[in-house]
């Protein structure tokens, strides 16, 4: 049962002024107005931030949407809308949720960290779904937003709840505490270093101490806590160690056997032990936080063994891949709650590439509502996601398939028949979401569907890469706008994967350099505005065909441009104006300016929608006066230009760099380039909220021993300096792994050591030397990631990393994903 509250009920519970115009029953708690499914139920929150959820009131009241909670009073005319006023719309929605759970006496597990809460309550939740019916955040929903949302699931039919809190500054814990209101505290991994948000480590400790204040039981890492015996004493304490024997758990022996990872310990005087199908150190930690709360909760060693040694990883990635037949394949095929469908069904929705939107979906299980009202809710969410073509696996969905209505559907008992079946689906030049628990085995059904990478990948995140945004978000005026720079590929991460979800997060303007660039991202489901930098003259028809906006850097071209205007009967084409203010590249010099002013004063051709130019050293502070110039020639450039045209235009000169080191000349937009894909050399790394985007990894083909006497590779240039080994891995120059890393300038990591390349670089494969770590055949190596980062590459064969990112080439299958 979803739980509904009535429209006077919500507003006695959040204190709000405001009239209710009209009954309602709000059953779904609504934050973003491009997330509606079931409008009549929702309850939108205008929440503030970077974006003023007031500004989508609007959007989301044409979608049907006929209940708000705002923060001011509203003068637009909507008379059949009920506007909850309140002081605070996040305290609002946070106090609703704190109501909600209040409601339900149920055994909740409050989980907090730095590390590994996420995988700690999913594997929770893996151990405990044998005899609990749980409720849990979907996903990693753990801010201030996200966990009322999650806690707004609970219902009669949970017996345990668990979530997690994440938090990034003090005074946060207190009120996700009041929503969660854990009865068990699970503390995970606690890093030495602080966060931006805290003063200091120990601070930063306390505040996530303070979701335990209410628990009657902490289950924690005894080494951690050691200082804050005085803080636990009140409490009923379960501690676990890998040092000290005093602590209720006391892990004294790990080994590895036969692949997997072998811990013993001492719990209650008697030895126990534990088989774990991991070994990397994050899981070894998150395996055992998940075993101490096991046994701190009354489940035996012996049931706590069993269980763990058949946990299953957590995937919480959606990955995008291209397809066969011209599909693009979302891929989720690990889990499938109602929660995360919805999540999936608006990745989706983001991504425009192919008009049709086909979902294979396997029953779902654990959702705690009934099966009836459960599918309902499932075919009411497709037809709200517009999905077209449905492909239902299961008896449960084939025994309700009269709920669902769409173009096409298809049902098949079990995934067995819809393999057999596959090929008559025809599926072709369609985005194909997959989404099937665990038990249906859909990773059949994607290994059928995606194309064959050889194993050289480039991992693209998009939540990193939505970090990026906002973090420059963040960093400009209010009203100014944002033109991202997807040119060459988006910098080698894909093009239109990259653009869909930068138009799903509201960028202003996107740039490429040439106009078959533009083109592409047009047949892709682009609509945003699209300036093209290089718009060569042969290519004009397209331009124009597929509205795209060509920048106008010299006099020549801007005459081409007018004059195939005239002869197509075009009128007021979008273009934009580049003026060179230092670069000397391409762009109208100053001194063209007056001429320039008089060719554009009567010209019923062309509408002048931007003047720009660019900065050539943003970053670097020994060239700030050489900005500063560039800066005033730009400024006295377009006043003129504006002035002749009497009208004003959006003005731009900064790229990356120039966001936060020259926020004066942001003007009216800026040119967001590699600083989306995680790079910025204008801002420390340390204190950065930027991540990297890429990760470019390969897999090892084969493992030689190679005595010190011997050679390797083309012209006899690598040797090792003792006996050891070499191994071959999947990827070369003709790859973008240029030849300058070879001889030991590169450095890959395998498994998460460093190891130099020995030998040249050859076409398709290189050498590592990898005497001092263990490796096997197929394992995976890392070229580069977050912990590698692009800049160190750079430095490695004095490069930047731009050129190390562009030149991956096209052959290097891109894999994106979503979280
Ligand atoms: C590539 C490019 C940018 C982006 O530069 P970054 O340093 O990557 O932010 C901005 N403007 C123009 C004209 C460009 O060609």
């Amino acid at each position: 049962m979803q739980s509904s509250y009535t429209i006077n009920d919500v507003k006695q519970i959040i204190h709000a002024a405001g009239d209710v115009v009209s009954h309602a029953a709000i059953s779904i708690l609504l934050t973003d107005s491009r997330r509606i499914s079931n409008p009549a139920c929702c309850l939108f929150f205008a929440l503030g931030g970077r974006r003023d959820g007031h500004e989508f009131i609007a959007d989301a009241y044409t979608a049907g949407v006929r209940n708000f909670v705002v923060s001011r009073q509203q003068d637009t005319i909507m008379p059949d809308a009920n506007f909850l006023i309140v002081a605070d719309v996040l305290s609002a929605l946070q106090l609703l949720a704190a109501h909600h759970r209040k409601q339900y006496h149920l055994e909740v597990i409050g989980i907090t960290g730095s590390n590994g809460k996420t995988i700690v309550k999913e594997w929770l939740y893996q151990l405990m779904s044998p005899e609990k019916n749980i409720v849990r955040n979907p996903k990693s929903y753990n801010s201030q937003i996200g966990v009322p949302l999650s806690v707004w699931q609970i219902n009669q039919t949970h017996n345990l709840g668990i979530f997690e809190a994440g938090i990034s500054t003090t005074g946060e814990m207190d009120r996700l505490e009041a929503v969660i209101r854990p009865t068990i505290g699970v503390l995970t991994h606690i890093g030495t270093a602080h966060d931006e948000g805290f003063s200091s480590a120990e601070e930063k400790l306390s505040e996530k101490l303070k979701l335990f204040k209410n628990c009657s039981q902490l289950i924690y890492n005894y080494d951690v806590l050691l200082d804050h015996k005085d803080e636990l004493k009140t409490r009923h304490c379960f501690s676990w160690s890998r040092k000290f024997n005093q602590a209720d758990l006391y892990v004294f022996s790990e080994t590895t056997i036969s692949g997997k990872y072998y811990m013993r310990a001492i719990y209650q005087e008697q030895e126990v032990e534990c088989l774990l199908p991991y070994r990397d150190e994050a899981s070894v930690e998150n395996a055992i936080v998940c075993w101490a709360t096991m046994l701190a909760m009354g489940y035996s060693p012996a049931d706590a063994d069993d269980r763990i040694e058949r946990l299953a990883a957590v995937s919480m990635r959606l990955e995008l891949k291209h397809g066969i037949n011209d599909c693009s394949v979302i891929d989720d095929s690990y889990n499938s709650d109602i929660q995360s469908l919805e999540i999936a069904l608006n990745f989706l929705n983001q991504q425009n590439q192919h008009q049709k939107k086909t979902l294979i979906l396997s029953d779902i299980y654990q959702s705690g509502l009934q099966q009836d009202a459960l599918y309902r809710q499932v075919a009411q969410m497709v037809s709200t996601k517009q999905v077209d073509r449905f492909i239902g696996v299961g008896t449960f969905l084939q025994q309700f398939k009269n709920d669902f209505n769409l173009p096409q559907m298809h049902f098949y008992a079990d995934t067995a028949a819809l393999l057999k079946d596959l090929n008559k689906l025809h599926l072709q030049g369609e985005t194909i979401l997959i989404k099937g628990s665990r038990s249906f085995g859909f990773e059949k059904i994607s290994r059928a569907l995606v194309q064959k990478a050889h194993e050289t990948v480039l991992e693209i995140n998009l939540n990193t890469l939505l970090n990026n945004l906002n973090f420059y978000k963040a960093k400009v005026k209010p009203g100014v706008k944002i033109m991202a720079m997807v040119k060459a590929f988006s910098y080698g991460s894909g093009t239109f994967e990259v653009a869909n979800m930068l138009q799903y997060n509201r960028v202003d303007y996107l740039a490429v350099a040439y106009t078959d660039e533009g083109v592409e991202l047009r047949e892709n489901g682009i609509t945003l505005p699209v300036m093209v930098l290089n718009p060569e003259p042969e290519s004009y028809d397209k331009l124009v065909a597929y509205k795209l906006e060509p920048a106008i850097y010299s006099f020549s071209l801007l005459d081409e441009f007018v004059k195939f205007a005239q002869d197509e009967d075009v009128m007021n084409y979008p273009v934009h104006l580049k003026i060179d203010s230092g670069m000397h590249r391409v762009g109208f010099e100053a001194f063209e300016v007056e001429t320039l002013c008089d060719l554009l004063e009567v010209n019923p051709y062309i509408r002048v929608q931007s003047v720009y130019s660019h900065l050539v050293a943003s970053d670097a502070e020994q060239h700030d006066l050489f900005t500063m110039q560039q800066i005033s020639i730009f400024e006295k450039a377009f006043k003129q230009i504006e002035d002749a045209l009497g009208y004003t235009v959006i003005k731009h000169i900064s790229n990356t760099s120039g966001i936060t080191r020259w926020p004066n000349a942001q003007y009216d937009m800026v040119r967001l380039g590699i600083g989306l894909y995680g790079v910025d050399a204008a801002i420390p790394r340390e204190e950065s909220g930027l991540q990297p985007v890429a990760t470019l990894k390969t897999t090892v083909s084969q493992v030689k021993k190679i005595p010190a006497a011997e050679t390797i590779g083309y012209n006899r240039n690598g040797s090792l300096k003792a006996d050891g080994k070499i191994a071959t891995v999947r990827i070369g120059y003709a790859d973008g792994y240029l030849r300058a890393f070879g001889n030991g300038v590169g450095r890959m990591l395998v498994n998460g050591k460093p190891v130099p390349t020995v030998g040249n670089i050859t076409m398709d494969m290189c050498m590592l030397d990898v005497s001092s770590v263990e490796v096997k055949e197929g394992d995976e190596v890392i070229v580069f990631n977050d912990q590698q980062r692009i800049e160190e590459l750079a430095l490695q064969i004095g490069t930047i990393p731009y050129e190390i990112l562009t030149n991956i080439s096209q052959r290097v299958k891109r894999v994106y994903f979503y979280e």
